[in-house]
């Protein structure tokens, strides 16, 4: 861990340091060898937090991105059970950084325990397995409504660069076809040729296709970041009545800064926010 408790306050390790874990008391000692990540251990017994993954540079470069007080905090839930959060904002907001593999059952107590939280996982162990396609118009824009996407995946040179059936068209021959369950045959357009309505419309969305995805993280019921190691975090999301899947950039400033902000994991990245340090 990158803390203990050392006379009484959160401490980062230091050659020979010795402390208290915040969580169960026990005595820990600093690990600071010249071929590891500087960090605490518990004396002669492992993690005393089952769902405690061994930190990387990675998790540690999220976790300094926080004011300290928002590091490895300890989260107690109603009937007792206790855990210790990446992250916790201000605000309330947990953030776990993870950067394994995880079970469904993992992924769901952890959910159930902290509610009001997001995942951010580290995607460079998959990012040759993600592709990103074209993008796509807001789904709250009045264009996205008449457009129905062909999914991208990956080789279906097409789909990938965009195409689509339009329902005003369909409607024309089928008035009282739905979006959500439209099956039929319909003229296909493309992307190829630049729509500009369609391009007006772009806010972040975007097709991909996760060949042998990690399945728990499109089946989450908080928030999933990915970080591919850019300066945007694609959250994974479903596009419309469909089904169809896309990813939303986020700016990783944007998201630091909203987490710090907003009270709703739900609620980052979908209000506008004048980010200071911007130049
Ligand atoms: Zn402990």
């Amino acid at each position: 861990m990158e803390f203990a408790l050392v006379d009484g306050s959160k401490h980062e390790p230091f050659a020979g340091g010795r402390g208290n874990c915040e969580m169960c008391g026990s005595s820990m000692v600093a690990k600071c060898g010249p071929r590891v990540m500087h960090h605490w251990a518990h004396f002669g017994r492992r993690n005393c937090d089952p769902w405690w993954e061994n930190e990387t540079q990675w998790h540690r470069a999220w976790k300094s991105q926080f004011p300290v007080e928002c590091r490895e905090v300890v989260h107690v839930a109603n009937d007792g059970e206790i855990h210790r959060a990446d992250i916790k904002t201000p605000t309330g907001i947990v953030i776990e950084v993870q950067h394994s593999a995880m079970t469904d059952a993992e992924r769901l107590s952890r959910e159930a325990f902290y509610q009001n939280m997001v995942w951010v996982i580290d995607g460079t162990p998959f990012k040759q397995n993600f592709d990103l396609y074209h993008y796509l118009p807001d789904p709250k824009s009045e264009i996205a409504q008449d457009l129905i996407w062909h999914k991208a995946k990956r080789h279906l040179h097409g789909a990938n660069r965009g195409m689509f059936a339009r329902m005003s068209e369909i409607r024309l021959h089928e008035p009282n076809a739905v979006k959500a369950t439209y099956k039929g045959v319909a003229e296909v357009h493309s992307l190829f040729r630049a729509d500009s309505k369609i391009e007006a419309a772009y806010r972040g969305h975007q097709q991909y296709d996760w060949v042998r995805p990690r399945g728990t993280w499109l089946d989450a019921t908080c928030p999933v970041y990915i970080d591919f190691d850019e300066d945007w975090l694609a959250r994974l999301e479903t596009y419309d009545e469909t089904g169809l899947l896309c990813i939303f950039r986020v700016a990783k400033q944007k998201f630091i800064h909203d987490v710090m902000t907003e009270v709703s994991a739900d609620d980052i990245a979908t209000r506008f926010y004048r980010l200071p340090n911007l130049d």
